[in-house]
């Protein structure tokens, strides 16, 4: 599979001259197969480009997976391109009680008083399909999913193919005890052996307990997680949007001397939009 970044930032889209490396768009990753098939993660401003890449390749048929609705997840929806295609089908995947609401928020945020262009008017054929916890085959996916510890139901998926797995999960707080949904035991038993994790990194130690219970990890706790999953590379997601380019940086070289001191195996990355990871 082939996985490209097109959002990375958290929260609110970060333009600007120190955020130029890692990007300043809001959550969107494209999954790609072998065989053609196009998912992608979350409806964040980066589904702009990626929707006139997927034009210009005509392709006709995606799978948009949706972890919850707030807005840095799905505010780049009405920018895509592919949704004013009548040849195109958009498939429209949330697990409950995220896909009762997923028709309802998406048309709501392009209601008349927000946006010109109404959803129940958008040419393409919009299908909504309900993600049934314990798993299920996505072309030649399997996928799972789990709850993250979010104030809002917030779901990661597991993408395995073959031998090789690919984790997302962001707007998670690990360990949390304000909005524990599920433990860090849990959460390491679903991330297990992943070739790949991208996991929010949102905050620093430094930042709780001041940002404890708005559902998102520090770097350093994402390390000691990763680490205990057995994963491969742990991917650091959903930068904050006042993290500047510098700083990210920086992170990275105190995260990769703690990998070296502790003895680690992991390999730490930072998301940065237009990164392609190939396995
Ligand atoms: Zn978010």
């Amino acid at each position: 599979m082939r996985i490209k970044f097109w959002g990375t930032r958290g929260s609110i889209p970060a333009p600007g001259r120190e955020t130029v490396k890692y990007g300043g768009n809001t959550t969107c990753v494209e999954i790609r197969s072998g065989e053609g098939t196009c998912i992608i993660i979350d409806a964040g401003t980066g589904i702009r480009s990626l929707g006139k890449k997927l034009l210009k390749e005509g392709v006709r048929e995606i799978h948009l997976l949706i972890t919850h609705t707030h807005w840095d997840h799905i505010q780049g929806f009405p920018f895509f391109g592919p949704a004013y295609r009548a040849d195109t089908v958009i498939k429209i995947y949330g697990v409950p009680p995220t896909f009762e609401k997923l028709g309802k928020l998406l048309a709501g945020q392009m209601s008349f008083d927000y946006f010109p262009a109404e959803f129940h008017k958008l040419p393409a054929t919009i299908e909504f399909v309900e993600i049934k916890k314990d798993g299920f085959l996505l072309k030649e996916f399997f996928i799972k999913s789990i709850e993250t510890n979010h104030p809002l139901v917030t779901h990661a998926y597991r993408f395995e193919k073959g031998k090789k797995v690919f984790v997302f999960m962001t707007d998670n707080e690990l360990d949390s005890q304000e909005i524990a949904r599920v433990s860090w035991d849990e959460h390491v038993e679903f991330v297990k052996e992943a070739d790949i994790l991208v996991h929010d990194a949102q905050y620093t130690l430094e930042d709780f307990p001041r940002l404890k219970g708005w559902g998102h990890s520090s770097w350093q706790r994402t390390l000691e997680f990763a680490e205990e999953g057995k994963v491969g590379e742990v991917v650091l997601f959903h930068h904050d949007p006042e993290r500047k380019d510098q700083e990210i940086d920086s992170i990275l070289r105190k995260a990769k001397r703690i990998i070296q001191r502790n003895g680690y195996r992991l390999r730490v990355s930072a998301a940065r939009e237009g990164r392609i990871i190939r396995m």
